[in-house]
Formats: structure tokens, sequence, C-alpha cells
């Protein structure tokens, strides 16, 4: 038996019914809007939400994006709301293709540039006298890794298709806003006209958070208020927590857990606060081995935390993490090292713990060594070791 009745509603892509303080940014997205209803195709507009991770950037976009279309549809205008993650997406090409099948359109596999595909999006909302929201999620990553021309198309679009009508408008979901001080002037105005900040959550607000996911997720009573209050008073910002509502879902699915291991028919503070530690701990553990090591090898675990968050599966092909590492190397200008001191690393990084290695199934074509992050790859993570390639690189 479990004290778990959907576990599903405590995964991080579920789109909860109610945003329990996030009702003002909802209705901050529609003020900003409020042109495509009033004047439809006068402008295009463009948002900035920005906030640490976990502050509800992502599940606030979707939910705004849905119901606003909802909504001007009672009006007579058609707005479509298209979700695209830039980390996924890591090109310009790849997310206009993203865009393009989320509108359910075909493009040709081959032969077309961004540019191309772009102006079959807009001749295809023409046609249809339709409106489209983009919300280019981690935007962060695309501007850190295109080249300007890119980042210009897709920003000053309007400079480029000769359109009267302004179909497009975009939210851009930025996690930490310098990334826009590198810009140009003339890119930057097009992006940061309207900014939308999410403050980390207080205590209180985790609570009702968390309230609303143990109804839908536990069976009625297996969660005692206590173990809510204490993850929520861990995490709460008000009182020296990160705020992030993401790593206390991830708090309260794991303290289930535990209480399911010990055979407990109701989630204990006691359950919440293993649950906390076992997070903290393997967190500070993995954080305490990374900071030893040299810039190459922590390429490599960039990279697999790049593929990892891209591909949303567990390990990789040798082959695949090497590939990315070179991309990785060659966007630092740095020369990636021989394949033979690649295995060397990774033999290194699998005695540190810090990556597992294993053989690809019997029966699969050419046997490969696969590898994986002994440790989930949390943006946290992510952050951080970012912060340490960026040191070592000087
Ligand atoms: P971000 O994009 O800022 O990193 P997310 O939107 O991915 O954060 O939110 C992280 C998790 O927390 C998701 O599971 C999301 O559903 C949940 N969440 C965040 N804010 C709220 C809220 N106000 N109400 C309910 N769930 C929330």
């Amino acid at each position: 038996p479990s004290v778990l009745k959907d576990g599903s509603k405590l995964n991080p892509d579920y789109i909860p019914e109610r945003l329990p303080h996030r009702e003002d940014k909802l209705k901050e997205l529609t003020i900003a809007f409020r042109d495509i209803v009033n004047e439809p195709g006068k402008s295009s507009v463009r948002v900035v939400i920005t906030g640490r991770t976990g502050t509800g950037k992502t599940v606030t976009a979707r939910i705004f994006g849905k119901a606003f279309a909802e909504q001007v549809k009672n009006r007579g205008i058609k707005v479509e709301y298209v979700h695209v993650n830039c980390h996924r997406e890591r090109t310009l090409y790849l997310i206009t293709l993203k865009i393009a099948e989320q509108l359910k359109l075909s493009i040709p596999p081959r032969g077309l540039s961004s540019q191309e595909v772009f102006k079959i999006i807009h001749e295809y909302l023409e046609r249809r006298n339709m409106y489209v929201i983009i919300t280019l999620d981690e935007f962060d990553y695309f501007l850190n890794s295109s080249p300007p021309e890119d980042i210009y198309f897709i920003v000053r679009l309007y400079d480029e298709l000769a359109v009267n009508v302004k179909r497009v408008s975009y939210i851009f979901i930025i996690r930490d806003l310098t990334t826009l001080s590198s810009l140009d002037k003339t890119v930057r105005d097009h992006i940061a006209r309207d900014i939308i900040e999410f403050p980390p959550y207080k205590s209180n607000e985790l609570y009702d958070i968390l309230q609303d996911r143990v109804k839908i997720a536990f069976y009625d009573g297996t969660v005692s208020d206590d173990a809510v209050k204490f993850i929520s008073d861990i995490n709460g910002f008000d009182k020296g927590g990160s705020g992030n509502a993401r790593l206390s879902i991830e708090t309260l699915e794991l303290a289930g857990r535990i209480a399911d291991a010990e055979g407990s028919p109701i989630v204990t503070v006691e359950h919440a606060k293993k649950a906390n530690s076992r997070l903290n701990e393997e967190a500070s553990i993995i954080l305490d081995e990374l900071n030893y090591l040299e810039l190459h090898p922590m390429l490599l675990v960039k990279a697999l935390i790049n593929l990892s968050k891209r591909e949303k599966k567990e390990s990789f092909p040798i082959g695949e993490v090497e590939d990315e590492y070179s991309r990785l190397c060659e966007l630092l200008g740095v020369e990636p090292r021989r394949h033979t001191q690649v295995f060397e690393y990774m033999r290194r990084l699998k005695l540190m713990g810090i990556i597992n290695t294993q053989q690809s199934g019997k029966g699969m074509r050419g046997r490969t060594t696969l590898l994986s992050l002994t440790f989930p790859a949390s943006q946290e993570l992510d952050d951080y070791v970012t912060k340490l390639i960026g040191a070592l690189k000087n």
C-alpha cells in the first residue's frame, strides 16, 4: 500500500488547476497582452518573465497562454499559444521547427532555412487570420549560445518580414537578466520592454502550493500538517530557504516514498526531514566533489548535464557525450582533448562517483559504453557547474 494516490500530480510537468500566489502575475500578463485584444496586429508584444528556478515561471506562462487564447476566442480573435524550451531546442532552426510543429504545420524535412520556415509560419497565420504567443523558455541558453544574427532575427522579426499585420508576440523566460547586458542595445530594447519579476516563494506561499498537491496526489489524511509545514519553512525564502516550489514538491514526493518504504500509513515530519536531508546531502556531496575538477573533466560533466536536460533520458552513448563535449569546447574556444585523454577523464569521474558507466544491452548493434550522472541534472547543479567552468577558463 502507498500513501500516494496519484504520483503524476507531483511531476514537474504537471499543470495544476490553480496557481496560488501567482494570480497577480497572471493578471500582469493579461494586461501586457491587452493590445492583442484592443488592436490586434498593431504591435508585437514582448514580455520578459524573470526569476530564480522554481518560482513558477514556466507553469504560469503556460496557464496564461491557454487561458488567454480561450478568453479572446469569445471576442472572435484567434490566438494560439506555443511553448518552446531553448535548452532542448538549441538552435534557431530547431526552435522554428518546434514552433511549426506545435502549430501543426508540416515543414519539408530538409532544405529550408529558419527564415523560410518563419515565413511559412507567418503565411499560415495570415491565411487563418490568427495570432501566436510564443514563449521562449530558458531563453538565457539561446542568448548565450547563438550567433548574433540568429538572436537578431528572432527578436527583430518585423524588421525582416515585410508585413503589415504583426501576428507574432513573445514571452521570453530569462533566469538571469544580466545575460541581457552583453547584447546590443537595439536587440535588448526589443526584448526587455516589459519585465515581470517572479520573487522566490515565502514559507506561507509554499505551504498553500504544497497543500494543493497533497490533496490531489495523496490519499486523504495521509500527510501530516507538520510535514507540509516543515517543508514550507525549510524552503521559504523569508526563512532563509531558496523559495523554490519545484524543490519543495520534490521533497514532498520523497517524503511520501520514504513513508511507503518504512511501511508508515502517514507521512510524518520525520519523513519530511529525512527527505530534506537526503536531498541536501546528495547536493552537497556532489558540489564538493565538483570543486576539485579541472576544466576538461568539468566540461564532460557539463556535457552530460546538457544531454540529460535536453533529451530527458538517463544515460548516453559515450560517443554522444564526446560530441557534446567537443561542441562545448568549440563554444568556449578551447581545444578539445584527444579521445584517449577523454577516456581517462571518464575513468576518473567514475572513481569519484560522479558518473556511472554500463554496457549497452546485448543484441544492440556494436555494444557501446553508456554514461550517466549519479545525481539529478538539476538547475542548481547546472548553474553551479557553469559558474565553475567560467572560473576555470580564466
Ligand atoms: P520555473 O519555470 O520558475 O523554474 P516552474 O514553473 O517549472 O518554475 O515550477 C516548478 C514546479 O513548481 C512545477 O511543478 C510547478 O507546477 C510548481 N509551481 C510553481 N509555482 C506554483 C504555484 N504558484 N502553484 C502551484 N504550483 C506551482
